[in-house]
């Protein structure tokens, strides 16, 4: 595997981080994930804003030049030969004495590396069962943050339990997002979802599925949905760079609608490709 750090294209065994990068003992630093599809990244414009986005928010001095990073990702994703797959993304704030402030002098460190990802075809033709578990993570998810203990602690309590995704709710009439996903619900037609704010990362997923919603004369809504209407809604789906659109069929042991992937779901998911070309959404 080719990796990329900082300006260099190196083999993964020479990649070699500090043990003091402020990702290793705080976290500190925000990542992306980019889908690779026919061997063009999706809606790279929108990762790289939203990178931006979350380097200004947790203050990290770090001076991106977008062009000079997609160009480098282009790169990276044809060392690597990757024509369907994805590729992470991480900046940290760099290395420097273990110490809580951020340090003065200490240089962001960029590393990114070819994932493997596929459809998950099954998923979204039987659609998945989800579990409703306390958003227990902090009140900055807008920033797409290194800090994952939250949400991977949801996501393996999803899977003890037989469900594919959790569902976080901050209380019983505030519904969130899923632990690596957005969530939405269809009702009389209407699609929808969280705003976005600081409760939930605005997915570039999510993102498109309401670009997808205005071309499909869709009515999408950002409203505050409470866990009674994700269970009685007429759907449920989940969105994300790596799952795409998943109908959610059953929360908690409630089925969703008749227990079967509905309607919109199944025409976001057929016009998904119809219009994935698109450069930039925002
Ligand atoms: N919310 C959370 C908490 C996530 O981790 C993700 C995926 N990284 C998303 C939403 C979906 O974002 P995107 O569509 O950009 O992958």
């Amino acid at each position: 595997m080719i990796v990329l750090m900082q300006n260099e294209f190196v083999e993964r065994d020479q990649c070699l981080i500090d043990i003091e990068d402020r990702a290793n003992q705080f976290g500190d630093g925000v990542y992306e994930v980019i889908r690779i599809y026919d061997g063009e990244c999706f809606l790279l414009d929108d990762h790289m804003k939203r990178l931006e986005y979350s380097l200004r928010e947790a203050q990290i001095d770090y001076n991106l030049d977008q062009h000079h990073l997609k160009d480098l990702l282009l790169e990276l994703a044809k060392k690597n030969g990757v024509h369907d797959g994805g590729i992470y993304l991480q900046i940290s704030r760099g290395s420097a004495t273990r110490s809580h402030p951020f340090p003065k002098e200490a240089t962001p460190t960029v590393i990114a590396y070819p994932l493997n990802i596929s459809r998950p075809l099954e998923a979204q033709k039987n659609g998945v069962k989800a579990t409703l578990y306390q958003d227990i993570r902090w009140l900055r998810c807008d920033i797409k943050s290194l800090n994952l203990l939250g949400n991977i602690m949801a996501k393996q309590h999803a899977l003890d339990v037989g469900a594919f995704e959790a569902i976080f709710y901050r209380d019983y009439n505030h519904v969130t997002e899923g632990s690596s996903t957005n969530v939405f619900i269809v009702k009389d037609g209407v699609i929808k979802t969280h705003p976005a704010n600081n409760y939930i990362l605005n997915g570039i997923t999510r993102l498109y599925i309401q670009y997808l919603a205005e071309q499909l004369n869709i009515p999408f809504e950002e409203t505050v949905l409470t866990v009674e209407e994700v269970k009685h809604a007429d759907e449920v789906f989940i969105s994300s760079t790596t799952s795409e659109v998943i109908s959610v069929v059953e929360v908690d042991e409630q089925p969703i609608g008749n227990g079967q992937p509905g309607p919109i779901v199944t025409q976001l998911l057929d016009e998904f490709f119809n219009y994935h070309r698109i450069t930039s959404l925002t």
